[in-house]
C-alpha cells in the first residue's frame, strides 16, 4: 500500500532537520519547541526528556548555587496520587521574586551606567493577577528588593490595602467613587502609603469632598495622556483619545483647583502608561521623553513631584523571536531598564530639573513566566488512513466531479502543486453547487472522496521528494493535521489567544526524548468549534498546527501551555461553566526546601451558584419528578434511591473531564486547600 506510510509530521523540511534525521535528543527537542527563545532560562529538558523549571537565582547572579529544578511532569504525577489529576495550573511563585530581582536588577545597572540621581521600584498592578498567591509572593519578594501595588477597582484596592505593609508603595488608579476615595484615606489613617492617582477632574471633587469627614491630606498623582501613540494589541489606552488620564487643559483645571485648595503640596507622582506589550521600543523611548518634558514643566512651576511612573508596557517575549511582532518584543529587559533612565535622565539634564525616582507598574513581566497550565490530551484523530476511491457514475455531467476524476487518472508525478490547487479549486465550486442545490448529497460525498485522495497522493509524492516547495507543504500539513482533544477550555484558560490571536509557547512536558512525528492540531472540551488554538509556534514561525507525539490511548500525555501567569486568569469567562483548575503553588519552605500546595478547583456547585442556579432546588426538581416516574411506572424505587444519590454527588464533582473519561479519577475534594508533603519530587538536572 502506498499510502500506508505517516508523513513526517513537517514534509519538505530540510535533510538535516532534526525532524529528519533518525536519533532523536531531548536537544532537538529543546530546538524543536525553542525552549531557550521563550523561556527566559528558567525552562529546560533533562536527559529523560522530560522538562525541567528553574527557581531563576542562577539567572541574577551566576556566583550564587545551581537553582533548584523542579522537574514538571513529576509534579503532575505526584498531585494526581494525592487526588488533584491534571489539568493543572502550575505556580512556580519564586519566580515572581527572581522576575522583581531581575527588574531591579536591570535598572539598579542602568541607574549606575548613567549617573542617575533617582532609585527605582517596581509597584505590581494587581489587576493582571489578583490570585492571593500571586500578591502574596509579591509582597514577599517586596519585603526583600523593594516594590509597592497598584489598584485599579474598589475590589482590588481594598484587598491591597489589607495586604500591604505599611510604607510599602499603593497606588490607587482606575475609576473612583466616594467609597474608593474613602478607603483610600481610612487607608492612610492606619499607616498605609497610599497616593491617590488623579486621572479625570471629577476624582478632586471626591477627594476634597472626603476629606471633610476625614482629616487626612493624601499623596496624590497626576496621570496624563500623552500624545505619543504607542504599538501593539494594547495600544488603545494610550494617545490623547485614550479613555484615561488628563489631557494638558485638564491638567491645568485640576492643578487650579488644587492651588485653591493649597494641595499642590501633595503632589508627588506623575503617571503615564504607555499601553500594555509594547513590542517596540522606539515607543517607549517617545514617551519617555515626552512625559519627563510635562514632569520638568510642572517642576519649574513649583509643583513637588518626586517620582515619575512609567506605567506598564514592558513587554514579554513569548515567541522568543525578538521582533515587533505582537506576541513578540525588539528589546531587552536591560535595554528598556537603559532607555527609561537614559531618556529620562537626558531630558531632566537639558531642563535642568533633578532626577525623579521611577516607578514602573510592570505587570506582564513580572508574572507572566511563574504559571503554567498542564492540560492531558485526552483523544486524537488522524485522517492517516488511505480512502477508498468511490467511482463516479459514467452519467456523471456535474464539472468539479469530472475535474477531479480527470485529476486523479492522469495523476502526474511531476506536477503535484498544480494538481492541488485544480483540485482544491474543484471541491470549492463542488461546495458551493450544493449549497445552491446543483448537486446531492451522494455526488458532494462522491467529490470529498476523490479529493481526499488526491491529497493523499501530494502527501505520498512530498514525503518522496527532497525538495517541496514550501507554500504546499504548509497547506497540505495544515490539512492533514490531526486533532488532539485536550481537557481544558481555551475561552477560560486562554482568553487572548481565542481573542487575539495572542500566541502562548505550548509543547509536551515529557517524551522530549522522542521525534514528534504528528502535526496536531489542539481542540478543547468545549462546544464551540473556535474552542482550539488557532497557531502554534514551532520552528521560530507561527503554524497552524503542532509538531507532537502519537497520542497512545490509555497513557497519559500532557501539554504544558506557558507564560500565563498575566491576565489569562484575571480575563477568563464562564463559557460553558469549566470553572477554575485545580491550582498548585510550589513555593519554598522556611528551611529552603520546595513546598507543594493544591487549591481544589472548581465543582459543579461552585459553577453553577456563580451563575445564580440555586443548587438545592435543581436537586429539588429531580427528586419531584424521579417521584413521578416511580408513581408512572418508569422507575422502581431502588432507581429512584440510585438516581438522587448521584445527582447529589454530582454537585462535588471536578468540573473538567475525568481522568481518560473513564470515571476513575480520584474523588475531588471540594475547595480543600491541603498542603502535600514536604517536597515534590525534584531532580538534578544531568549538565
Ligand atoms: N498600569 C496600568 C495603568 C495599566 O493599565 C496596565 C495594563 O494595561 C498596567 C499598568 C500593566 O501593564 P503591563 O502588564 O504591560 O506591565
Amino acid at each position: 500500500r502506498i499510502f500506508s506510510r505517516r508523513p513526517s509530521a513537517a514534509p519538505g523540511m530540510n535533510k538535516e532537520s532534526p525532524m529528519e534525521r533518525d536519533a532523536w535528543t531531548p536537544s532537538d527537542s529543546s530546538q524543536l519547541y525553542r525552549v531557550n527563545q521563550w523561556g527566559g532560562g528558567l525552562f529546560e529538558i533533562d536527559g529523560n526528556g522530560e522538562l525541567l523549571v528553574h527557581r531563576g537565582k542562577h539567572i541574577a547572579d551566576e556566583s550564587s548555587p545551581p537553582s533548584p529544578l523542579w522537574n514538571l511532569p513529576q509534579i503532575v504525577r505526584d498531585c494526581a496520587q494525592r487526588g488533584a489529576s491534571a489539568p493543572l495550573l502550575i505556580r512556580f511563585t519564586p519566580i515572581i521574586s527572581h522576575r522583581l530581582a531581575e527588574l531591579n536588577r536591570a535598572f539598579g545597572q542602568a541607574i549606575g551606567e548613567f549617573g542617575f540621581n533617582g532609585h527605582y521600584q517596581c509597584v505590581y498592578p494587581v489587576k493582571v493577577n489578583q490570585h492571593r498567591e500571586v500578591i502574596d509572593a509579591f509582597v514577599a519578594a517586596a519585603r526583600v528588593h523593594g516594590g509597592g501595588l497598584e489598584a485599579g477597582s474598589k475590589a482590588e484596592l481594598l484587598a491591597v490595602v489589607s495586604i500591604a505593609d505599611n510604607g510599602m508603595p499603593i497606588l490607587c488608579n482606575g475609576f473612583k467613587d466616594a467609597t474608593v476615595i474613602e478607603m483610600a484615606l481610612r487607608a492612610i489613617q492606619i499607616g498605609r502609603n497610599v497616593t491617590i492617582i488623579i486621572e479625570n477632574p471629577q476624582d478632586i471633587d471626591l477627594i476634597l469632598r472626603a476629606m471633610q469627614n476625614i482629616p487626612v491630606r493624601p499623596q496624590l498623582g497626576l496621570r496624563v495622556k500623552l500624545a505619543a501613540r504607542s504599538a501593539g494589541r494594547w495600544q488603545g489606552s494610550v494617545g490623547a483619545k485614550s479613555k484615561f488620564g488628563l489631557n494638558s487643559r485638564e491638567l491645568e483645571t485640576v492643578l487650579e483647583t488644587l492651588r485653591q485648595h493649597d494641595l499642590i503640596e501633595n503632589c508627588r507622582l506623575l503617571h503615564f502608561h504607555p499601553g500594555s506589550q509594547v513590542n517596540n521600543i522606539r515607543n517607549i523611548k517617545a514617551c519617555i521623553i515626552e512625559a519627563t518634558r510635562i514632569y520638568a514643566n510642572l517642576l519649574r512651576r513649583g509643583i513637588p513631584i518626586n517620582t515619575m511612573d512609567v506605567g506598564g508596557g514592558l513587554a514579554v517575549d513569548y515567541t522568543g523571536n525578538k521582533n515587533t511582532a505582537p506576541s513578540s518584543m525588539n528589546y531587552s529587559l536591560q535595554e528598556y531598564a537603559n532607555d527609561v533612565v537614559y531618556y529620562m535622565s537626558m531630558v531632566c539634564d537639558q531642563e535642568q530639573v533633578i532626577h525623579p525616582n521611577i516607578i514602573s507598574e510592570s505587570g506582564r513581566a513580572l508574572v507572566a513566566h511563574h504559571s503554567v497550565l498542564v492540560v492531558p490530551v485526552i483523544s486524537s484523530t488522524s485522517l492517516d488512513d488511505e480512502p477508498a476511491i468511490t467511482r463516479i457514475n459514467d452519467n456523471e455531467t456535474s464539472l468539479p466531479l469530472l475535474e477531479l476524476r480527470d485529476i486523479i487518472q492522469a495523476w502526474d508525478d511531476d506536477n503535484v502543486q498544480e494538481s492541488f490547487h485544480d483540485a482544491q479549486q474543484a471541491i470549492e465550486m463542488a461546495y458551493q453547487l450544493f449549497i445552491n442545490g446543483h448537486l446531492t448529497l451522494s455526488q458532494r460525498a462522491c467529490a470529498e472522496n476523490m479529493f481526499s485522495h488526491i491529497c493523499y497522493l501530494v502527501r505520498d509524492k512530498l514525503n518522496r521528494s527532497e525538495l517541496v516547495p514550501s507554500g504546499l507543504s504548509g497547506e497540505l500539513r495544515n490539512l492533514y493535521a490531526d486533532t488532539y482533544l485536550a481537557n481544558f477550555s481555551v475561552f477560560q484558560s486562554l482568553p487572548d489567544h481565542w481573542a487575539l490571536e495572542h500566541l502562548f509557547p505550548i509543547m509536551p512536558i515529557h517524551r522530549l526524548d522522542e521525534r514528534p512525528t504528528c502535526s496536531a492540531v489542539i481542540g478543547d472540551i468545549t462546544c464551540d468549534s473556535d474552542g482550539v488554538i488557532s497557531c502554534y509556534l514551532s520552528g521560530g514561525v507561527s503554524n497552524k498546527s503542532l509538531p507532537l507525539h502519537p497520542y497512545r490511548a490509555g497513557e497519559p500525555y500532557w501539554l504544558g501551555i506557558f507564560l500565563i501567569g498575566a491576565y489569562q486568569e484575571a480575563l477568563s469567562d464562564d463559557h460553558n461553566l469549566f470553572g477554575k483548575f485545580h491550582v498548585v503553588t510550589v513555593g519554598d519552605t522556611v528551611d529552603g526546601q520546595a513546598s507543594l500546595t493544591i487549591t481544589a478547583g472548581s465543582n459543579l456547585r461552585d459553577v453553577l451558584e456563580h451563575v445564580h442556579h440555586d443548587c438545592r432546588e435543581l436537586l429539588r426538581q429531580l427528586d419531584e419528578d424521579s417521584r413521578q416516574a416511580v408513581d408512572a411506572g418508569l422507575l422502581s424505587s431502588q432507581s429512584f434511591a440510585e438516581n438522587s444519590r448521584f445527582f447529589r454527588s454530582c454537585f462535588s464533582d471536578y468540573t473538567y473531564l475525568a481522568d481518560g473519561r473513564t470515571g476513575n479519577s480520584p474523588p475531588h475534594q471540594p475547595h480543600a486547600t491541603a498542603s502535600v508533603g514536604p517536597r515534590p519530587a525534584r531532580r538534578e538536572v544531568a549538565k
